[in-house]
């Protein structure tokens, strides 16, 4: 039983209460779904919908738990996103406490000024990382779909660039440390740029397949 009201056309909600990543969305879902309209999309930001506890072990079980929890309360697919950086020579961690690595949430300046002191003493070849996402589709009828992608690289030193949020100032993708790559962080690339190529970008498009299901008219 749904205990939230849900404006008329709304089809989808997204777990999340920042606008950049329902505007991705619809972004990634236009060119797929015949007459999208984007209205038809939005957050949980609004609906008075509380967030569950974030208690899975796995980013995939977190963005599970997200996603069907606001599929319960509004009675309406819903998708979440959890993401995350795992650093190689930290095995994994930050991982799924990326958002709140120096003890409290949400603090990005402290969580990656306490990384990059942990990792002062590692040197280059070591410095392998990569962001991880996984993005979970719930359903209020039928099993929940889950879909993960990453995105590799390595953690420079000293930050650059002014873009993005969190750990983006210290990592550099792979594909900007190949021939013709300019060696750049994710922070000193446009938004599009990060997208077509970030873990979160590949996470959506791939889960964005089952998303247009959702949208297919139902015979009266
Ligand atoms: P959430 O999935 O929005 O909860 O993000 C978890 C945390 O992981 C963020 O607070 C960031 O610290 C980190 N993170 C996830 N994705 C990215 C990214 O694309 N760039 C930089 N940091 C990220």
């Amino acid at each position: 039983m749904s205990n939230v009201i849900v404006p008329d056309g709304v089809r989808l909600i997204l777990a999340t209460h920042n606008e950049g990543k329902v505007n991705e969305f619809r972004q990634i879902l236009t060119p797929l779904i015949p007459d999208f309209d984007p209205s038809s999309v939005v957050s949980a930001k609004g609906l008075g919908v509380e967030e569950p506890v974030e208690d899975g072990t796995s980013f995939a079980a977190n963005a599970l738990i997200k996603a069907q929890a606001l599929c319960k309360a509004t009675g309406l697919p819903a998708i979440a996103d959890d993401s995350g950086l795992c650093v190689d020579i930290l095995g994994g961690a930050p991982g799924i406490f990326s958002a709140r690595w120096c003890g409290h949430h949400g603090d990005d300046e402290a969580n990656l000024s306490l990384l990059l002191n942990q990792l002062a003493d590692i040197v280059d070849p070591h410095r392998g990382a990569h962001f991880m996402c996984a993005a979970a589709l719930a359903l209020p009828e039928g099993e929940p779909v889950v879909c993960q992608a990453q995105m590799v690289g390595r953690l420079v030193t000293v930050p650059e660039g002014d873009n993005g949020f969190g750990y983006d100032p210290i990592f550099v993708p792979a594909s900007e440390d190949a021939p013709g790559g300019q060696g750049r962080t994710t922070a000193q690339m446009s938004s599009d740029e990060k997208n077509a190529i970030s873990h979160r970008g590949q996470a959506l498009r791939m889960l964005s397949e089952y998303v247009a299901a959702v949208f297919v008219p139902q015979p009266e």
